[in-house]
C-alpha cells in the first residue's frame, strides 16, 4: 500500500543526508515530491535518476531556505509544477560549533537563519495552499541537542529549540484548519554532518542502543508525520534518539 499517494511533499535539504533520505522513502509510498539544496546540484540530479523507476514526479530546486524572497518564489514555482503543497519537512540545517567563549557573532547568525528563519519562511508560504485544501502536515526536523542542549552548540541548541516552540505554536494556531504541526528530535544520525564528529565512543557511551540512528529511521517517522496515520497528532515532540534523552 502506498500510504502518501496523490500527496505533494516538499522537502528543505533533499539532496543528501537525511533529506535525501526523505526523499527517497517518500517516493516509495506514492509521494510526487519537490526538493531543495543549497549547492549540491550533481546530487540532487543524481537522486532524481534513482528515483525515476518508481514513476512519481519528483523535482529539485536550487533554494537557499535562509532567504524569505527565495523561499515565497521555491514555493510559487512548486506550486505551478505540482499544483499544491500537502506536507512541508523543514529539514535544511547547519552546524557552526564552537564553545560560547569562542564563538563569533556570524556563527550564531548564520546558524539561526539557517536552522530557524528558514522554518519561518518556508511555513509561511505554505499555509495557504494548506488552508485551501483543508489540510496539512508540517514536520521540523529539531534535535535531541533543543531538547537537552550541549557544550559547544549553544547556537545549534538554541536554533533547535526554538523550532519547538514554533511547532507547538503553529500546532494551536492551526489545528482548527487541520493543518497539523509536528517537530522530530534525531540524536546522532550517521551522515556528512555527525562524520565531522571527533571523539564518537563517547557520544555511545550515553545511549542507551549503543550506535547511531541511521537516515532510514528519521525517514520512516516523518512518512508516518505526513501520512493521515498519525492524522490526530499535533503540537507533539517525537525524539528518534536510542533512548539518549531518556
Ligand atoms: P547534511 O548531511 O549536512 O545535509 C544538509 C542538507 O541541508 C543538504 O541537502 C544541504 O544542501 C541542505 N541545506 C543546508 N542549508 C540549506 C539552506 N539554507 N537552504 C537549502 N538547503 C540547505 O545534514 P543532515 O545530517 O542530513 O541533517 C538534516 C537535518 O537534521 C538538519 O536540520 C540537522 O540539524 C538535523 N539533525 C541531524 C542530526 C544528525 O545526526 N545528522 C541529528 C539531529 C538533527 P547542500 O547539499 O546543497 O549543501
Amino acid at each position: 500500500m502506498e500510504i502518501l499517494k496523490g500527496k505533494v511533499v516538499l522537502i528543505t535539504g533533499g539532496s543528501r543526508g537525511i533529506g535525501a533520505g526523505m526523499v527517497r522513502k517518500m517516493a516509495e509510498q506514492g509521494a510526487n515530491v519537490a526538493f531543495t539544496y543549497r549547492s549540491s546540484s550533481a546530487k540532487s540530479e543524481d537522486l532524481i535518476e534513482e528515483l525515476k523507476p518508481m514513476g512519481v514526479e519528483i523535482k529539485a530546486y536550487q533554494s537557499d531556505a535562509s532567504n524569505y524572497e527565495e523561499a515565497e518564489s521555491l514555493v510559487k514555482k512548486v506550486i505551478e509544477d505540482f499544483g499544491t503543497v500537502n506536507v512541508l519537512v523543514n529539514n535544511a540545517g547547519i552546524t557552526r560549533d564552537n564553545l560560547m567563549l569562542r564563538m563569533s557573532e556570524e556563527q550564531w547568525d548564520e546558524v539561526m537563519q539557517n536552522n530557524l528563519k528558514s522554518v519561518f519562511n518556508l511555513t509561511k508560504q505554505v499555509l495557504r495552499p494548506m488552508m485551501r485544501n483543508r489540510e496539512g502536515s508540517i514536520i521540523n526536523i529539531s534535535s535531541v541537542v533543543g531538547v537537552m542542549g550541549n557544550a559547544g552548540q549553544a547556537n545549534y541548541a538554541a536554533s533547535k529549540a526554538g523550532m519547538i516552540g514554533f511547532t507547538k505554536s503553529i500546532a494551536k494556531e492551526l489545528g482548527s484548519r487541520n493543518i497539523r504541526c509536528n517537530a522530530i528530535a534525531p540524536g546522532f544520525i550517521e551522515t556528512e554532518m555527525t562524520d565531522e564528529l571527533g571523539n564518537k565512543d563517547q557520544y555511545l557511551a550515553n545511549i542507551p542502543l549503543k550506535r547511531f540512528g541511521t537516515v532510514d529511521e528519521i525517514a520512516d517517522a516523518t512518512v508516518f508525520l505526513a501520512s493521515d496515520m498519525s492524522g490526530y497528532i499535533t503540537g507533539q515532540v517525537i525524539s528518534i534518539c536510542g533512548g539518549m534523552n531518556s
